[in-house]
């Protein structure tokens, strides 16, 4: 899960790293009293889960409140690389002498967590990879040893970093970062830019963090940060039912148990010569009501011509699902031919279920391969 800049940082300020002190505005009105409250000059901010907005014209400096609300204006939706600005955050203007650039994340390869830490921060990390590779300074830390702050030592001064008052700073940040990344369960934690203002202190103006989705069982309080609003409708209303929802581009809804099978039954019409729909998980459950709930969803999607169910069951039971199709036939009227292929157990049970009831745009198939090609032929 991606996290907007202000959830960053607010993580970031309780894990000790410092950052500016800013308020959430939705409207050029909370804009402004935003900056009434804060003083002085702000930065108003886009909030938008995509990288490059101060190019993109979505990161404006004020000079005071008035200022701050004409900014606000400007900014709010605003399409930075298809995501429209609906949040914007107000933080005190920084003094910026120096721009350097830290982040943390996985090295898998290496099978341990990576630092990067460059003075060429600002702009963006990949021209500094590619043009400049010997200014990018990296650390990896074993996940068994633990975080030793002689390592950041020898981060730092690959870094080419030589102010003792900074180097003390930059020691503690990347610590407590370090921290951060490991207790919140992040896969990335990046700070671009890093600044040094004139007065010599460092600060995090800027945060990417991503947090494992599989972590956040874990941390309810990050969970909640998650903005369903940043989701398409369809998708939004998946999440909200607990079923695994993702929009492809073509005309068949693929309905199938366990995401293996489903991807799967993806190759499977490609191989056909279909195109999918969507991608549509029940998960291990397939219960009565998870049918329907799916169903409704595929089927809210005008592109949809035909659905093809693919149920491998093992906890699942095929009765159990034939039963939930038949109910969601009953409460919801569905037109689209629906092809559906049982497997495993009381798959018998099921195929039986859906014939004695025998609804008219009801297809049963016995492999996957039949299935899909019955489905791209009724989608067609
Ligand atoms: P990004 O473009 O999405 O990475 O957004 P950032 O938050 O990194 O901001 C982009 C650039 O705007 C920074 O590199 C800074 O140069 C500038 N900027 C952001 N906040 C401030 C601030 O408080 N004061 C000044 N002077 N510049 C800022
Ligand atoms: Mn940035």
């Amino acid at each position: 899960m991606d996290l907007y800049e202000y959830q960053g940082k607010e993580l970031f300020r309780r894990f000790g790293i410092p950052v500016s002190e800013g308020r959430l505005a939705t409207t050029p009105a909370e804009a402004r009293a935003a900056a009434e409250e804060l003083g002085g000059p702000v930065v108003v901010k886009a909030q938008v889960l995509t990288g490059g907005r101060g190019k993109a014209g979505g990161i404006k400096l004020a000079d005071g409140p008035e200022d701050a609300e004409g900014k606000a204006e400007e900014i709010l939706g605003l399409d930075i690389n298809g995501h429209v600005v609906r949040k914007l955050w107000i933080e005190q203007a920084s003094e910026i002498d120096r721009e350097y650039y830290l982040s943390i994340t996985f090295d898998r390869g290496a099978k341990q967590s990576l630092f990067m830490l460059t003075t060429e921060g600002g702009v963006e990390i990949e021209e500094v990879a590619e043009n400049n590779p010997d200014a990018l300074s990296r650390l990896h830390v074993d996940p068994l040893e633990g975080f030793q702050p002689y390592q950041a030592r020898r981060l730092i001064y690959g870094a080419g970093i030589s102010d003792p008052d900074e180097q003390k700073q930059i020691l503690d940040i990347v610590g407590k970062l370090y921290t951060c990344f490991v207790e919140t369960d992040a896969m990335l934690c990046e700070i671009n830019p890093l600044i040094v203002t004139p007065g010599g202190e460092v600060r995090a103006l800027d945060s990417k963090f991503t947090v494992d989705d599989n972590a956040l069982y874990k941390h309810p309080d990050i969970a909640e940060m998650r903005d369903l609003e940043a989701y398409p409708a369809e998708e939004r209303a998946a999440r909200e039912r607990g079923v695994t929802y993702v929009k492809l581009d073509g005309d068949v809804g693929i309905l199938g148990n366990g995401a293996g099978l489903v991807m799967s039954t993806l190759d499977v019409i490609a191989l056909v010569g279909g195109r999918p729909a969507n991608f549509c998980d029940l998960g291990g459950g397939g219960d009565a009501q998870g049918v329907v709930d799916a169903l409704e969803i595929i089927t809210a999607d005008p592109q949809v011509k035909s659905i093809l169910f693919n149920i491998f069951a093992g906890i699942t039971r095929c009765d159990v699902v034939a039963q939930g199709i038949l109910q969601a036939l009953s409460q919801t009227t569905i037109e689209h031919p629906i092809v559906v292929r049982f497997d495993g157990t009381n798959a018998e049970e099921g195929r039986e279920i859906l014939a004695e009831a025998a609804p008219p745009n009801l297809h049963v198939e016995s492999t996957m391969l039949d299935a899909a090609r019955r489905a791209v032929e009724l989608a067609a």
